[in-house]
């Protein structure tokens, strides 16, 4: 029997996807293979992978980061960041609560989920760090070039306000 299709539009999503304990780029290969696998979601498009210089704590290895468009059947963000956060663990992330910002197997992150806006603690949109952070905004540049956010800022402008350097597959900031 066929199955019940909705006739809503999915959601547009992108999610990072950040590693710098073990073998970054196996990481994240496991962590989109997880994610594909999520009912009801797609992946629209990958960027490359970034090597990028870690923020906040300099004194841990270099980040493998990547971000990934989706589109989302299930119109509810929350259930996304569950889903992401179900990935973590089953990942074996370990969360340091002394060290939020030390080093991670994997760390996915809600950038955007349409133009929904919210602050909460759970959940913040966009991505409360995403306007300061090189290491979102030029893999968010690669596969959406003319996106703009719920602000009206357009991804073009905001990565040309963040002082950095890209030089290959590394993003220096
Ligand atoms: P980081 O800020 O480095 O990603 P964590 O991965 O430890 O740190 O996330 C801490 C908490 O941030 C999560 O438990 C989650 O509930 C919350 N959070 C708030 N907004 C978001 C978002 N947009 N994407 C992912 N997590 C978020
Ligand atoms: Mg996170």
């Amino acid at each position: 029997m066929a199955e019940p299709r909705s006739c809503k539009a999915p959601v547009r999503a992108y999610i990072s996807l950040g590693s710098n304990l073990g073998d970054g780029p196996a990481h994240l290969a496991e962590a989109r293979r997880w994610v594909a696998a999520l009912p009801g979601v797609t992946v629209a498009a990958a960027s490359s992978l970034y090597r990028t210089e870690p923020q906040g704590r300099k004194d841990q290895p270099w980040f493998v980061n990547q971000v990934l468009a989706l589109d989302c059947g299930d119109p509810c963000a929350d259930a996304l960041l569950s889903a992401l956060l179900g990935i973590e663990d089953a990942m074996g992330r370990v969360r340091d609560p002394v060290d939020r910002f030390g080093p991670r197997l994997i760390d996915l992150d809600v950038l955007l989920f349409g133009d929904e806006v919210r602050t909460e603690p759970r959940l913040t949109l966009p991505h409360p760090r995403l306007t300061e952070r090189a290491f979102v905004l030029v893999p968010l540049r690669e596969i959406a070039p003319d996106l703009m956010l719920p602000s009206g800022q357009c991804v073009q402008d905001l990565a040309r306000a963040v002082p950095h350097r890209v030089q290959g597959d590394r993003i220096f900031q």
